[in-house]
């Protein structure tokens, strides 16, 4: 199983680490020749996702990303990731986000939550993170709340997270995302 992961900006290095760690082999998507690459799954970290897009479209990246993702490739979200995957991005998961939802500077604090049929009491850092503001359709599950504000999402082969799961030990969210992966090569 190979995982390419989206390396334009941000938080890559950590979920290659975790990949890494799983046994699982990954390679960095920088350009359009990368993205061309046989893939079981796509990982979108976290940054900047203002920088993120720009990149995508300059780099010809956008549209196949999205119909890739469209067409069922499994995708894992984290923050900038997850606002990505939102309305008015690659638009591929039914959510609207709201961006820097606990604000800029004063935005990152670290919890324990609950994420449905994932785990309890999982670690979840966030940092400068959105929320999901709004679930467009009922193809699309939240898996997790915290303060009333939805910050893990499923539809499909698409997961996003609010929080960043790649910045603490535990590995269940990205076994969970390789079970999608996996189910999604048979
Ligand atoms: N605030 C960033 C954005 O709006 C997301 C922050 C993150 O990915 N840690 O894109």
């Amino acid at each position: 199983m190979r995982i390419a992961v989206l390396a334009l900006q941000g938080a890559f290095i950590e979920h290659e680490q975790v990949l890494q760690r799983l046994g699982v082999e990954t390679f960095e998507v920088r350009q359009l020749k990368d993205w061309e690459q046989p893939k079981d799954g796509l990982i979108l970290p976290g940054g900047e996702s203002t920088v993120q897009m720009r990149l995508l479209a300059q780099l010809g990246l956008l549209q196949p990303v999205k119909e890739t993702i469209a067409q069922g490739l499994p995708v894992f979200g984290t923050c900038a990731g997850m606002i990505l995957l939102s309305e008015g991005h690659l638009g591929t998961m039914d959510i609207r986000v709201r961006r820097n939802a606990y604000g800029r500077q004063l935005g990152s604090f670290h919890t324990f939550g609950n994420v449905e049929g994932i785990g309890e009491n999982l670690p979840m850092t966030f940092i400068r993170a959105p929320y999901v503001e709004t679930v467009l359709s009922d193809c699309c599950h939240s898996l997790a709340a915290v303060d009333g504000h939805i910050v893990a999402v499923r539809q499909g082969n698409q997961l996003a997270t609010a929080f960043h799961p790649e910045l603490d030990e535990s590995t269940c969210i990205h076994e969970f995302f390789l079970k999608l992966a996996r189910e999604g090569k048979d």
